[in-house]
């Protein structure tokens, strides 16, 4: 056998281990919405079924670095009452923990590169199955699947109810990955910069107010250490090539929602909700991160 395959085989055992860790994690919860085969959405398209709030809706977001991913996604974790897990938090929390990974990921996150498959699968088993043991069950996936093959491997352990495509504007999202800021303190998350995109030959403009931080936490804030203007240009392109591909997997199953942001967090949480057919009744959401 060839050196090539041989660490191919390895690579594929290791993964069906994964494989079937996850599978047992979620054939036992129940699925969310169901979509009908072949239905395809886009913001203006066909209404959802109403989702009752304790639904265990097994989702996936995605969406280029800086679209707010994570800030839609943990919004509708609180709505929903199911967990919301961001791979690149996951990621984070490795590194933070300088345990015998994290130099190595440091290497690939600050360059803007793509863990490999095999260390992000690890990662997410190690997250569902701690939340196995918490009772936890559905999930809102975000930044995973991030390739074809991770996507390929979701897809045999688990049936993902909707992927929301969030979108904007390039310029939009390099601005605002360079505005972010997190709290060292509680991890909130803040935006200093103000994005005010002019309308031209028809298209609308776009405005984005900054989100910032209350006084307790302004003295506190840092930056991302892969939001550097050089890194985030690697991180799109990287979206491009190796994520894009796995937008076109999930639209052609039927399975996607897109959905362009049409401003800041006040203007899209409405629209986001009622492209999903939610209902926030007791929305304390609506301009905080
Ligand atoms: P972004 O803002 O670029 O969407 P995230 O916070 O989701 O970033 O992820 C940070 C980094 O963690 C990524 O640039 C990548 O290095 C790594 N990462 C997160 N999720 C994945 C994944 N599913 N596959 C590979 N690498 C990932």
């Amino acid at each position: 056998m060839s050196f090539l395959n041989r660490v191919w085989r390895a690579r594929a055992s290791s993964s069906a281990e994964t494989l079937i860790f996850i599978s047992r994690t979620f054939t036992a919860s129940s699925s969310g919405i169901d979509l009908h085969p072949g239905a395809s959405f886009s913001t203006k398209l066909p209404s959802l079924p109403k989702v009752p709030k304790d639904r265990n809706v097994k989702w996936v977001f995605l969406g280029c670095p800086g679209v707010g991913k994570g800030t839609y996604a943990s919004r509708l974790s609180n709505l929903l009452g199911v967990p919301h897990i961001a791979t690149g938090d996951l990621v984070r929390d490795e590194l933070a923990s300088s345990g015998p990974l994290a130099s190595q990921l440091a290497e690939i996150v600050n360059r803007g590169k793509l863990v490999s498959d095999e260390i992000i699968i690890n990662l997410l088993s190690k997250r569902l199955e701690a939340g196995e043991a918490k009772g936890e069950s559905g999930f809102i996936l975000d930044g995973f699947p991030r390739t074809i093959r991770q996507a390929e491997i979701l897809e045999k352990v688990t049936d993902i109810d909707l992927v929301v495509n969030l979108k904007l504007r390039e310029e939009a999202l390099v601005a605002k990955c360079l505005g972010r800021r997190i709290c060292s303190e509680c991890g909130g998350n803040y935006n200093v910069a103000c994005i005010d995109i002019k309308g031209e030959n028809g298209s609308p403009g776009l405005y984005m107010a900054p989100l910032l931080p209350p006084p307790h936490c302004a003295t506190k804030l840092i930056t991302r250490p892969d939001d550097t203007e050089e890194v985030v240009k690697e991180r799109l392109r990287i979206y491009n090539e190796m994520t894009q591909p796995v937008e076109e997997f999930y639209r052609s199953r039927g399975k996607l929602l897109e959905f362009n942001l049409p401003g800041g967090i006040p203007e899209s949480w409405p629209k986001l909700l009622q492209a999903l057919n939610l209902e926030d009744h007791d929305d304390k959401q609506s301009a905080t991160a």
